[in-house]
């Protein structure tokens, strides 16, 4: 560090001076005073050290400040998992994008314009569920699917029962497991049949004066093979009881290329009282847990007392409510993007990188999510050397691809595809120690 004179001294700018130019004043505004006055006051003193010229301290500042006031970081999902859980799931589409812009002011989402009185909070988004899911009578959404789930539970079996199946007691992630989340509840659950078969005469034999309903939860994360069996909504439906299916990912009509995963519409044909379900799953909306089915049951589930702890706010509703009324959602886009136009992607990527050791080859994407487990999507990567991948998810936008046969790969499925502009400028910007 050189020692600067005096003179050097006087001519760092004064921080009032500094915080009066322009574009500190507008990162003032967007980031906060306090935040951008550290920035400042930190450039001033590597001025007075001799180790920044004075001229360029406003430029410092605003070099050091951060893109914005989170410590969240935009990341491109390149790891060909549609659905990470460690990126948030689903991403949101620029309708949903949009509709969040309006929410996050004051908006009328618990008002009637037109009268001036009080209005049906979430109204919107509850009509735009009961016209996408024929046969749902009622609709109500919560924060996410496991409280979908326990609010289910706790409002039609505090105490009393809840008949589910051997083969159904699933752990869902982070060691949180369906059976504790619904006796946390005060329901009791009453095991039927084995871990690889269960059978009507189980659950037949079950049902009794205590039995509030019979739950099934689809085995969303993994697959049972070999001499199993399982029994469908519509036997169950039979019982005599109300019937439960935790679909898990939140298709609401059946998808072609994933034909083991329920839809709330198939499941409330075949007899099903209630669905519950993710938003933020294969739906490829906000983070929310949706209740559907039967119009007296979901408005016993609505008034239940545990209802206004699961509450979402406002921007959960609009981007929900964008997400089922706009246009195909980016997780869709990316689960029925044709092989062909992800390797024209991928090419034309590629040829953005002269010079680079990169290659085009083929790969295999999944749903993600603890969904669809077992299904490949075929898909198509860039191939770096491995030493990309620390590099690129340093970045900004961070990049996270995925490590296979030493090589770092990038895959383009599950990025959306105004994003590979972005993926090509932050492959030339990677510093890759050659
Ligand atoms: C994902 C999942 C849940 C939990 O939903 P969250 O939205 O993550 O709370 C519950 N049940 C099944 C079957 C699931 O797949």
């Amino acid at each position: 560090m050189s020692v600067a004179g005096p003179d050097h001294r006087r001519r760092v700018p004064r921080t009032d001076a500094v915080l009066a130019d322009p574009r500190i004043a507008a990162a003032a505004v967007r980031l906060g005073r306090p935040l951008v006055k550290r920035a400042v006051t930190a450039a001033q003193q590597r001025a007075r050290e001799g180790a920044l010229p004075p001229e360029e301290v406003v430029d410092a500042a605003l070099e050091a400040l951060p893109p914005a006031v989170t410590t969240l970081r935009p990341v491109l999902n390149a790891t060909g998992v549609v659905l990470h859980t460690n990126l948030g799931r689903a991403p949101l589409g620029a309708a949903a994008r949009e509709a969040l812009a309006v929410a996050a002011g004051t908006c009328d989402v618990e008002l009637d314009l037109a009268t001036g009185a009080r209005g049906r909070r979430g109204a919107g988004v509850v009509d735009a569920l009961l016209a996408t899911v024929p046969g749902a009578g009622g609709a109500h959404v919560v924060n996410n699917g496991a409280a979908a789930l326990a609010l289910v539970a706790a409002t039609l079996a505090s105490g009393r029962e809840i008949i589910v199946s051997r083969g159904e007691l699933v752990e869902i992630g982070d060691g949180f497991r369906i059976p504790d989340l619904v006796e946390s509840t005060g329901a009791r659950l009453r095991e039927v049949g084995t871990t690889n078969r269960t059978h009507l005469a189980d659950y037949e034999r079950a049902v009794g004066p205590d039995t509030a309903f019979v739950l099934k939860v689809h085995p969303s994360n993994f697959t049972v093979s070999g001499f199993t069996s399982a029994v469908g909504p519509a036997e169950l439906a039979r019982l005599g009881v109300p019937v439960v299916v935790d679909i898990g990912s939140g298709l609401l009509a059946p998808h072609p290329l994933l034909p083991d995963e329920p839809d709330a519409a198939g499941v409330l044909a075949a007899g099903a009282a209630l669905v519950t379900a993710s938003g933020d799953k294969l739906l490829g909306g906000p983070q929310a847990g949706l209740v559907l089915g039967d119009r007296e049951l979901v408005e016993r589930v609505r008034r239940f007392p545990l209802a206004r702890a699961m509450r979402v706010d406002k921007l959960t509703l609009a981007a929900l409510e964008a997400t089922l009324r706009g246009p195909v959602p980016p997780v869709r886009a990316a689960l029925d993007a044709p092989v062909a136009e992800l390797r024209a992607r991928a090419e034309a990527v590629a040829s953005r990188l002269p010079g680079r050791d990169v290659r085009v080859v083929d790969s295999e994407a999944t749903v993600g999510g603890g969904g669809a487990p077992g299904v490949v999507l075929p898909s198509v990567a860039l191939s770096l050397p491995e030493p990309y991948a620390a590099a690129l998810r340093a970045g900004v936008p961070a990049v996270l691809g995925r490590l296979e046969g030493g090589r770092c790969l990038l895959d383009v499925r599950a990025l959306a595809p105004a994003d590979d502009e972005a993926l090509a400028e932050c492959v030339r910007a990677a510093r890759v120690g050659s």
